[in-house]
């Protein structure tokens, strides 16, 4: 049994963005970060920054025995890996990846805060979030309530559209 659970958002708004999803959840398990439940795909209108393109937009439930900082170095590395653009801040990129949680941990470092200081204001993050997890909390309250206050305007869910997760050789949670 693996010693923390946390919460990890996905997002992609630029090239086959469905792809940048799924090589994301794909490369969570070799890295140590046991993927648990992966949200549907959602559709997402930009929030800030330039004019760019619609995000698809995820959410991944973990399991790891990783420390959060850890999990942020993974994070990057897979970012990394899929040529992840950074030219504008907060512009279009191919995948970006958010630790939105992890257990009620709480940290306040230069290069990481938990929970995520944004997630309760972002629908794209706590609408996948209460689709995986209706008992879900951050500081400000129950994610599906947060979900609901902030209202579903501009996350459209893409049925059309699914990630898949392979689950562990063995068939159990680490
Ligand atoms: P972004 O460009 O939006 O992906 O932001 C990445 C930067 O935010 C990195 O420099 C991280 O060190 C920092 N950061 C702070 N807290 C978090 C978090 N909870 N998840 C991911 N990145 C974080």
């Amino acid at each position: 049994m693996s010693a923390h659970r946390g919460v990890i958002s996905l997002g992609s708004n630029l090239g086959d963005r469905l792809a940048h999803l799924q090589s994301a959840v794909d490369a969570l398990a070799p890295c140590g970060l046991h993927p648990l439940v992966v949200s549907s795909v959602y559709e997402t209108d930009p929030v800030g920054g330039p004019e760019q393109g619609a995000f698809l937009n995820a959410v991944a439930l973990i399991a790891t025995d990783l420390d959060p900082l850890e999990v942020l170095a993974i994070c990057q590395d897979i970012e990394a890996r899929n040529n992840r653009l950074r030219e504008v801040h907060w512009g279009p990129r191919t995948l970006d990846l958010d630790i939105i949680a992890m257990d009620d941990l709480r940290v306040d470092d230069p290069i990481l805060t938990l929970p995520h200081p944004r997630a309760a204001e972002r629908a794209f993050v706590c609408i996948p979030w209460a689709e995986v997890d209706p008992d879900a909390r951050l500081p400000e309250g129950l994610v599906r309530d947060l979900a609901e206050v902030l209202g579903d305007g501009g996350v459209h869910r893409r049925r059309d559209l699914s990630l898949t997760m392979t689950p562990a050789a063995d068939g159990r949670i680490r």
